[in-house]
């Protein structure tokens, strides 16, 4: 069976979400050969979008007319679009990024459409007819793989774990294409809340959850100023700045950037962990990362176990260190 899958994209700061892409890429792994990705953009920026969208291997773009493209914190501006979108698209499945506005969105989507739903996805595999997907379960410990019964099917899937056909940094970039566009108007009804202000507590230009390298720090940073030289690292790196649960409690960093089992879960091609210990609950968030780095003076620290490369010292020398040798690389 050839698949007609809706993704529904995210922008931030007027541009396309990398997660986004990699949705659309998911999509093209359920839609098969012969089945159809559509990408739904939202705001008045949205036809910038479409090269993009395409080259990553988007057949349509449906645009909803919203003025607020952003989806986070306007789920239920977005939720009345998306469900408008399927109403119109009749998809057999809808595709988002398991990001804070994806796992907003999803749940209230499925329950909507009576569908069931999946999230946090790393790997869809496609059998003749039949598709599974697969998750991590139990805080990563395990793995487990499912299909779905009937349709529709709702799937969030976990950013930088999806390889978009052709990734383009900018949308300059991105070959223009021919593509069928269609508009899809929510209705009009009176939105439940009413998001009045968004206070940013965070200015790391790269986002943690989709960044391709992170830098973290633990209780071994010994206080704020300890971040310093783990933010000139992720600077030098073109990466962005983690912590452990031990940092945040500490008072050294802000919570929103927590790694782990209930923080935030990352996938990155390299994870530099400074000064932290290796609990179960930090690993539950980062253990999936491709290379990890640990750099801690304690020898018999339990990161070092599940490192790749690993730096028994003083991370006020080795960090800096890092940083300088880096920065000295790329000029
Ligand atoms: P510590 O365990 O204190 O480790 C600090 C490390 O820094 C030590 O290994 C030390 O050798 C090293 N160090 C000290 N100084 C230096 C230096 N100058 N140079 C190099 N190394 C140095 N934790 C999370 O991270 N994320 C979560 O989501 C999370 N969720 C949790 C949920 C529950 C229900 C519970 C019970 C706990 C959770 N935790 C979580 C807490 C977790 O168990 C650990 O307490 C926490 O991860 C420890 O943080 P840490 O490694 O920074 O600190």
């Amino acid at each position: 069976m050839n698949h007609l899958v809706l993704v529904i994209t995210e922008q931030r700061d007027g541009a396309l979400r990398q997660v986004s892409l990699e949705a659309v890429a998911a999509a093209r792994l359920i839609a098969g050969d012969g089945g159809t990705v559509v990408a739904l953009v939202a705001g008045s920026e949205a036809a910038s979008h479409i090269a993009m969208l395409t080259a990553a291997g988007a057949d349509r773009i449906a645009f909803a007319a919203d003025p607020v493209p952003e989806l986070s914190a306007h789920t239920e501006r977005h939720l009345r679009a998306a469900a408008e979108a399927v109403r119109q698209i009749r998809p057999t499945a809808v595709v988002l990024g398991h990001t804070a506005s994806g796992k907003d969105m999803a749940p209230r989507l499925a329950a909507q459409l009576g569908a069931g739903q999946l999230s946090d996805v790393i790997q869809i595999e496609r059998s003749g007819d039949s598709v599974s997907f697969t998750r991590p379960i139990y805080a990563g410990k395990a793995f487990e793989k499912r299909s779905f019964s009937k349709l529709p099917w709702v799937v969030t899937i976990r950013p930088n774990n999806f390889k978009p056909a052709a990734p383009y940094e900018n949308a300059a970039d991105a070959p223009a294409t021919d593509v069928t566009v269609e508009t899809v108007t929510a209705p009009d009804v009176p939105l439940r809340t009413i998001v009045k202000q968004i206070a940013k507590r965070t200015s790391g230009k790269t986002d943690l959850s989709e960044a391709k390298i992170v830098v973290s720090g633990g209780r071994g940073v010994a206080g704020s100023d300890g971040f310093k030289p783990l933010e000139q690292l992720a600077e030098a790196l073109g990466g962005a700045v983690g912590a452990s649960r031990g940092a945040c409690d500490a008072g050294y960093c802000d919570y929103s950037m927590q790694i782990g089992q209930t923080g935030k879960v990352v996938t990155p091609e390299l994870y530099i962990a400074c000064g932290i210990s290796g609990a179960i609950q930090h690993l539950a968030g980062m253990s999936g990362s491709r290379i990890i780095v640990a750099i801690n003076k304690d020898p018999e620290a339990p990161i070092f176990k599940v490192a790749d490369y690993g730096i028994v010292g003083d991370l006020f020398e080795i960090v800096p260190l890092l940083a300088e040798e880096f920065k000295r690389l790329k000029s």
